[in-house]
């Protein structure tokens, strides 16, 4: 008799399941999408070029494979292919629950906590690629470019304010308000879910505050958000 096959096989190791540590448990978190908004500081998106005016624009994303995630405290290769890689500090909103068109009212019931992120970027490909109205991928969907905190859990709870810093070599290069966002925690989950199903685990990168800039080498990045907590990276030498 023919012996059934019982458990799936596959031709070669399939990747592990992206998680991260949650405050308090011993249970991991598992990731599944990253998405990250532009330009959700005004100060950040004059600095660009590109200033937002909110009465007559939409919120706009970009995703990262769940790949890149690295944990805080880690130390990556400085990536290839670009001569000007920047940090970018955000808060990150955890989803938790399932959520499809969700109204803005209902939205705080899809957060499960918070953590810090830094959106590393390789800005020279990103710029030349906006200046060509070419998708940004190369710029922002890098190996080991997306770097989380803990998760805090914090449901049903809405940050509308909390100072949010970012230093180089213990320099102060980024210093704002999450009070600033342009689109508010609620407004980005309400706008998110009518373009796709939000699922627990998918984490949103609010944006950017002014100041970002270029990292080297042998740079230690320390990012907070105050309530949230601390993230940090070591630059290490070009893969
Ligand atoms: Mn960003």
């Amino acid at each position: 008799m023919k012996k059934l096959m019982t458990t799936t096989t596959y031709l070669w190791t399939p990747p592990a399941v992206p998680s991260v540590a949650v405050r308090g448990r011993v249970e991991r978190a598992p990731v599944n999408r990253l998405f990250f908004v532009g330009r959700n500081y005004h100060a950040h998106a004059a600095e660009m070029g590109r200033p937002v005016d909110k009465s007559v624009e939409s919120p706009f994303y970009f995703t990262k494979s769940p790949s890149t995630l690295v944990e805080s405290g880690a130390t990556v290769p400085y990536p290839p292919r670009t001569a000007n890689y920047h940090y970018e500090m955000e808060l990150v909103v955890v989803i938790g629950k399932p959520g499809f068109r969700v109204a803005e009212s209902q939205a705080r019931e899809l957060i499960h906590g918070y953590a810090c992120g830094l959106d590393m970027t390789r800005r020279d490909l990103q710029l030349a690629a906006r200046d060509k109205g070419r998708p940004w991928d190369t710029g922002k969907d890098i190996e080991y470019g997306s770097v989380l905190s803990e998760i805090v859990p914090m449901p049903g709870v809405v940050i509308e304010r909390g100072a949010i810093e970012l230093r180089v070599n213990g320099q102060v290069r980024q210093h704002s308000d999450v009070g600033k966002l342009i689109w508010s925690i609620p407004e980005l989950i309400a706008d998110l879910s009518g373009l796709y199903h939000l699922q627990p685990g998918d984490l949103i990168y609010t944006g950017t505050p002014e100041g970002v800039g270029a990292v080297q080498p042998g740079d230690h990045i320390e990012g907070s958000v105050a309530g949230v907590g601390e993230v940090s990276l070591t630059v290490g030498a070009p893969a």
